[in-house]
């Protein structure tokens, strides 16, 4: 059975650190694994006030080489000593942002492996994309191209670039359709993500779906208020 994670996408947002405390005494013994990746300059103290706690910590993105002339840049070896287990790669932000491909994104899960990360791998289609019937070619090809070739363990995470931070969200069975692909075509106990305007009203939902396996979140993730009743809907559905 893949694990069940809920992962927090903080992306350049900056909670008070102590809506991690009320998550934390909310969830003191999670039946899943809950994981918050913060910007890369509140890892080390976001870790570290999670450290007796049930709640793991992630990056954002990594470079693909340990150290070097690398301006701005932050490698996997730096996210781990910063206390990170995951870390999240080929988000379609940083795909827009700063024309990320996919074998840039495979070369930084490498790295992220060789570095002892968990990489959450991200893929989805445009609105165009699915609109024109081609979602999923495009996630076969993404995933063909970004996914290392290892058998490592890593998470994905389908995430439709529409409805990320819209308030849209795909049919369940538009998610049935992704995943099932996903789970054919992915190392066996890979657990998949859904991520795109996931919250506590439409989480159980989502988690009922066949081959989901959990969620990635982002403007839920940012208050104990808003992603514990996910966090719950997940444990509810174990
Ligand atoms: C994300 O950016 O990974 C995401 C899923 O955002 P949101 O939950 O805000 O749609």
């Amino acid at each position: 059975m893949p694990q069940k994670i809920a992962a927090g996408n903080w992306k350049m947002n900056a909670p008070d650190l102590g809506e991690v405390d009320a998550l934390a005494r909310q969830h003191p013994d999670p039946g899943v694994t809950l994981l918050l990746c913060p910007p890369a300059t509140l890892l080390a103290a976001l870790s570290e006030r999670l450290s007796d706690m049930k709640i793991q910590t992630g990056g954002q993105d990594c470079h693909t080489a340990s150290s070097g002339a690398h301006t701005g840049d932050v490698s996997a070896a730096m996210l781990k000593a910063a206390g990170a287990s995951h870390v999240i790669l080929g988000h379609s932000e940083r795909r827009a942002d700063h024309g990320e491909s996919d074998a840039l994104v495979r070369q930084k899960a490498e790295a992220a492996l060789e570095a002892s990360l968990t990489p959450i791998l991200c893929l989805g289609e445009t609105l165009e994309q699915r609109d024109s019937g081609q979602t999923l070619d495009v996630i076969e090809t993404q995933l063909a191209g970004s996914l290392p070739k290892t058998d490592a363990p890593l998470i994905i995470a389908y995430e439709p670039v529409w409805a990320i931070g819209t308030g849209r969200t795909p049919t369940p069975g538009q998610i049935e359709e992704v995943h099932a692909l996903l789970r054919d075509r992915s190392p066996a106990d890979t657990p998949l993500l859904y991520g795109g305007s996931v919250k506590g009203s439409n989480a159980a939902e989502i988690f009922a779906i066949a081959n989901v396996d959990g969620a990635l979140v982002g403007g839920a993730s940012l208050t104990a208020e808003a992603f514990s009743p996910i966090v719950s809907a997940l444990e509810a559905s174990v």
